[in-house]
């Protein structure tokens, strides 16, 4: 629920209410405006008479959130998140572009990519180390040695890492290892890894189910949220349509949709979207048109021969010409990547 205090109400009656509120073992959280004084309640308000709060006479109005997500809610929390992840902001005014491989296959690979990306102004590094593929039979990824590897060219370019976690079992290695830990498409909705999730402090890029609505990729958010980490980063990866030409559908509309919906920030991933790299640098343009902040990107070096998802892949010159394409369209936009 959401409770508005009267201008000029008396410190100590908004005192005696946030107490009472916290010995109901609500969680609050604070909005302040230059007019408006809000406070989000989060908790079990089913049984709670919201009415009883009139009682206090710092009290202006008090309504419930009719979502079912609360912690995620921008009318919890109207402003913003921004996440600092080593220095580089996710959020607010920032765009912010992750890239790198799909999946890590050598030190020499990553520290290739790495370079090439930093120099066009990526400044977080990806690469997958546990890959979710379709296939038992496919590469499944270096496992820890490819996140050790990750983090040592991540230290030796200044770039933090992002790689995707599939279980419950390496998060003590995620948590050691990288900056941001990436749950996939395939994961969204395993709630026993988000309630983990929700232990630690690392930041998490939540993707889209490619089957998934809007309402229940908010919910999965709202999982990790609840359980006490608040650093949470949706991706949009596209979604599975009637549509065969591309590999899903870029949902663009998620963009405004989220931003209207959540005070998380949100990316984009045009390569899992596009699933053909010609297509990556229309979609990355238009996500930043519409305001995304910021997108993730596969880069490789030699795509064709790459482990994984080589044929959405740019190479690292046609990496640079969008980046240069991007800023423009960041500044019409307010926005700097
Ligand atoms: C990836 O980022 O390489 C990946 C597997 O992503 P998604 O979960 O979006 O398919
Ligand atoms: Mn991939």
């Amino acid at each position: 629920m959401i409770v508005k205090i009267k201008k000029n109400a008396e410190r100590a009656n908004v005192e005696e209410l946030l107490h009472h509120l916290e010995s109901k073992g609500f969680d609050i959280h604070s909005s302040f405006g230059t007019t408006v004084e809000i406070y989000g309640v989060v908790g079990d308000t089913a049984a709670f008479d919201i009415r009883s709060l009139y009682a206090y006479s710092c009290v202006e109005s008090v309504i419930r959130i009719q979502e079912p997500f609360k912690k995620v809610n921008r009318k919890i929390k109207s402003e913003d998140t921004i996440i600092d992840v080593k220095g580089v902001k996710i959020g607010g005014n920032n765009i912010v572009v992750m890239a790198g491989p799909c999946s890590v296959e050598s030190y020499e690979q990553v520290d290739i990519i790495a370079k090439t990306v930093k120099e066009s102004g990526a400044t977080i590094l990806r690469g997958g180390a546990f890959k979710p593929r379709t296939s038992p039979y496919a590469f499944q990824g270096m496992g820890v040695e490819g996140l050790q590897i990750l983090r040592s060219v991540g230290d030796k370019y200044g770039l933090p890492i992002i790689s995707e976690l599939m279980d419950t079992e390496h998060i003590d290695d995620f948590v050691k290892y990288v900056d941001i830990i990436q749950i996939g498409a395939r994961n969204m909705q395993n709630f026993a890894l988000l309630k983990q999730l929700g232990k630690i402090k690392t930041p998490i890029l939540l993707k889209r189910g490619f089957a998934n609505t809007i309402e229940e990729w908010l919910m999965s958010a709202e999982y990790i949220m609840s359980g006490g980490n608040d650093n949470v980063i949706l991706c949009e990866r596209g979604i599975r349509t009637f549509e065969p030409y591309t590999r899903n559908t870029l949902d663009i509309s998620t963009v405004p949709v989220i931003k209207k919906l959540s005070h998380l920030p949100i990316i984009i991933d045009p390569s899992h979207a596009a699933g053909k790299w010609d297509l990556v640098e229309s979609l990355s343009l238009a996500s930043v048109a519409a305001g995304a902040d910021g997108l993730i990107i596969e880069v490789h070096h030699t795509p064709e021969t790459a482990m994984s998802d080589g044929a959405q892949s740019l190479k690292p010159k046609k990496f640079k010409d969008l980046m240069v394409k991007a800023r423009s369209i960041a500044i019409a936009v307010d926005k700097t990547i």
